[in-house]
């Protein structure tokens, strides 16, 4: 897929306030400092669409962009570790649950994982209660520019998922310095967008 535009649109704090727009949506959502703020720069080739965790005064919102007129990226807070009170950081949770389990227009949800670090309980918690709430998801490792260092962590990640699954879900192995994965997941938004989707009561 190539970018022709990528428009910041809005922002939200409550996500019943979120347009009633036609265009599908992809969200991307993981830990503070997992690196999502630079993948989104990445994949729109937009050095400072999302405002990198080094922004001062960076708010916790749900963040809109308009990719070539056709999608919208959706960057949600990161979870975990943020400079927020409690009461703050529960608001924010539970907006972003809503929108995820709610959003009629949220086609996938790309859920980011420090591939430098072993797993953590609270990616895990997370992928889990996507899982019980029946939202289609992949998973995308992050800061996997060495991946000789970084395959154990990944390996590991999949056994731990397979405790839990089946069967793995779509994975990405991605890093905003080499560019990895930037293509395999632009053309996964690609093939995604181009399923039509069937309301099954218009068949019936
Ligand atoms: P966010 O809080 O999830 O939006 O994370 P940021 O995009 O702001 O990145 C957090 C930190 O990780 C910053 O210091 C980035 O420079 C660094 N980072 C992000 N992506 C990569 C990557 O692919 N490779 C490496 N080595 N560092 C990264």
């Amino acid at each position: 897929m190539l970018i022709h535009s990528a428009d910041f649109t809005c922002s939200y704090v409550d996500w019943k306030k979120c347009p009633n727009s036609p265009e599908p949506e992809y969200a991307f959502i993981g830990r503070s400092n997992v690196g999502k703020s630079s993948l989104i720069n990445t994949l729109t080739e937009r050095k400072g669409l999302a405002k990198t965790s080094n922004t001062p005064g960076k708010t916790q919102c749900i963040n809109f962009f308009l990719i070539n007129k056709e999608w919208n990226l959706v960057d949600l807070p990161g979870y975990g570790y943020a400079k927020t009170s409690k009461s703050n950081r529960e608001v924010w949770i539970k907006f972003t649950k809503e929108y995820l389990s709610k959003r009629p227009q949220l086609r996938n949800t790309f859920i980011l994982i420090d591939a430098r670090i072993p797993p953590q309980k609270i990616d895990l918690d997370f992928i889990n209660w996507m899982g019980e709430k029946g939202v289609p998801f992949s998973i995308v490792f992050t800061k996997n520019d060495k991946p000789k260092k970084t395959l154990a962590n990944i390996e590991k990640f999949k056994e731990t998922l397979l405790e839990f699954w089946e069967e793995l879900p779509t994975i990405f192995i991605t890093s905003s310095v080499t560019n990895a994965g930037r293509e395999d997941l632009l053309s996964y938004i690609d093939e995604v967008n181009g399923i039509e989707i069937i309301d099954i009561e218009d068949e019936i």
